[in-house]
């Protein structure tokens, strides 16, 4: 259509537009940021992408810096039109709005549709994220072979679980980075002011901007990921290194959450490089590729779509009962009050970035929540204001299903609960640290070590049905210490460790 396209701050790449000349409406609502504490970066990165957009578009877009969106949208008397927005209220706010025509969703792989069609499919009992991302590449086409997946295997995750490399160094090289221009200044300048005057506060360090806000930033920070890292994407993608944060990620997540990447065109452009590279006699691993595409069309999508599908009390979800409130030192992001070595290095570099890739959400801050009894809706606010690609439809699946178990797997078939012993084999940490991963009792037990066992124990009952929890709860009655442990962490609580 070519009525005026309402564009949310998510929705700013050419796809959602019918057509390139259509005209748009902008707002920017600076109470957004007045409710919650967002990381600095957060706050400048969604600001600077929106009115980066808008210059662009010039006369085409109106932007409009208001409170609230009903203060913009009641200057129209045309009519409206908006891609169905990305979460719950939002949605609910645009179909309550007369005037106001709503769209399809845009800028995911599959649609609801799609996906419900799926998920419908007779004698499906679980939502295997595995099953959807197949149906996703045979409907598409994606890396395959006639009806065979490329290379004969679907899945080539464990090439892909190599430990940290040894030398410290990264797989990869340095990844481009954008630089800032005026409207970062701007940008800049109001954060200081209305931060100075006390309407907003934030968390986390301010700038450099490390993630694109523009299209053309996107296709370069795309290019460079797709020439310089996606080759050695693969074997370390669960490794984490004190000092080389960036590993192989592609760290697309802001861009494509942005809207100003289709993550479909992502998925061709990988697997046109690969197939590009494989003709001129140097071909990229496939596990690399493979497993590159499987977060996008598999995983991203299967999160968004999941949002919708368990429906809007998801978020509420509570299984195994977590009440601890978020402990100031982590919701500070105060790295220097923690001397767990793997603990305090995540916490700085999000402090430092807004960004931490996988391994360190999943298995250090997630994992550490999990094992403390934290609790999931606290936890998935917190990671939405905390991280540069939070928003709720990536959150809470990510959160209240994957990683704090609050859905009594529905998502994950076990809890992302793991002792000292696995970071202590996928990352270099272990070795700077005051505690020691293969204890867990005394002074230098620890804390997730430790922590595993308590949690395993005060869920004993809880998770007595899961089979998969068979083994690590029988593990359970072969330590004798168990009560001493359990007395030993339940002093430490959350405090910081
Ligand atoms: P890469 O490792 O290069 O992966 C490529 C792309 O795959 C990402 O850009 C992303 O778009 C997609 N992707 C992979 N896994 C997921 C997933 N589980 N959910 C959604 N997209 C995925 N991702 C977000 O985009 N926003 C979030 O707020 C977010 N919160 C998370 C919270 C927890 C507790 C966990 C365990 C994961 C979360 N993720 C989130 C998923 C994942 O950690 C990030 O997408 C990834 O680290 C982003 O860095 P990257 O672009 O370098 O990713
Ligand atoms: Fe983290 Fe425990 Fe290793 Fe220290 S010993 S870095 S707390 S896993």
């Amino acid at each position: 259509s070519a009525t005026r396209r309402w564009l949310f701050a998510d929705q700013l790449g050419p796809h959602f537009l019918d057509r390139p000349d259509q005209p748009v409406l902008l707002i920017e609502s600076q109470a957004v940021f007045a409710r919650r504490r967002f990381h600095r970066q957060k706050a400048h990165l969604v600001l600077s992408a929106l009115r980066h957009r808008a210059a662009e578009l010039g006369d085409q877009a109106d932007l409009h810096q208001v409170t609230t969106y009903a203060e913009a949208l009641d200057r129209y008397d045309e009519p409206l039109s908006v891609c169905a927005p990305t979460t719950w209220s939002s949605r609910d706010y645009v179909l309550q709005r007369p005037g106001v025509e709503v769209l399809a969703a845009r800028g995911f792989v599959s649609s609801q549709g799609e996906f419900a069609r799926w998920a419908e499919g007779r004698g499906r009992r679980r939502l295997l994220m595995e099953d959807f991302y197949r149906d996703a590449r045979r409907r598409l086409g994606v890396l395959m072979d006639g009806a065979e997946p490329l290379g004969g295997q679907w899945n080539r995750d464990h090439e892909n679980r190599e430990p940290a490399p040894r030398d410290g160094r990264s797989p990869a090289p340095e990844p481009w980075w954008p630089a800032e221009d005026e409207i970062d200044e701007q940008v800049r300048a109001d954060l200081d002011r209305w931060e100075a005057d006390g309407s907003v506060s934030f968390v986390g360090d301010d700038g450099p901007r490390r993630f694109p806000v523009t299209r053309e930033e996107a296709l370069t920070r795309l290019a460079d990921f797709l020439t310089a890292r996606l080759g050695v994407f693969g074997p370390h993608e669960d490794a984490m290194l004190a000092d080389e944060r960036w590993m192989a990620h592609s760290l697309l997540s802001p861009a494509i959450n942005l809207g100003l990447l289709d993550p479909l065109e992502v998925v061709h452009a990988a697997e046109d490089t690969a197939r590009a590279r494989a003709a001129d006699g140097e071909p990229l691993p496939l596990n690399s590729v493979e497993g590159f595409i499987r977060q996008l069309m598999g995983w991203r999508d299967y999160i968004w779509h999941t949002y919708w599908h368990f429906g809007r009390h998801y978020r509420h979800a509570n299984a195994l009962r977590a009440l601890e409130p978020v402990p100031g030192w982590m919701a500070e992001l105060d790295d220097t009050a923690v001397d767990a070595a793997c603990l305090s290095g995540v916490l700085g570099d999000l402090r430092r970035d807004g960004w931490v890739h996988h391994i360190p959400r999943l298995m250090v801050l997630g994992n550490y929540a999990l094992q403390r009894g934290i609790d999931p809706r606290e936890m998935t606010d917190w990671f939405h204001r905390t991280f540069v690609d939070g928003y709720d439809w990536v959150m809470v699946a990510n959160v209240v299903g994957m990683s704090q178990h609050a859905d009594g797997g529905m998502l994950a078939t076990k809890p992302y609960a793991a002792g000292g012993a696995y970071i202590d084999r996928m990352s270099d940490y272990c070795g700077r640290c005051p505690y020691d991963p293969r204890r867990r009792l005394g002074e230098d037990a620890c804390p997730y070590t430790a922590g595993y066992w308590a949690f395993l124990e005060r869920n004993r009952e809880r998770l007595a049905g899961n089979q998969r929890m068979r083994r690590p709860l029988q593990g359970l009655d072969r330590l004798k210490d168990l009560p001493l442990v359990v007395e030993q962490e339940a002093a430490r609580g959350t405090g910081a460790p």
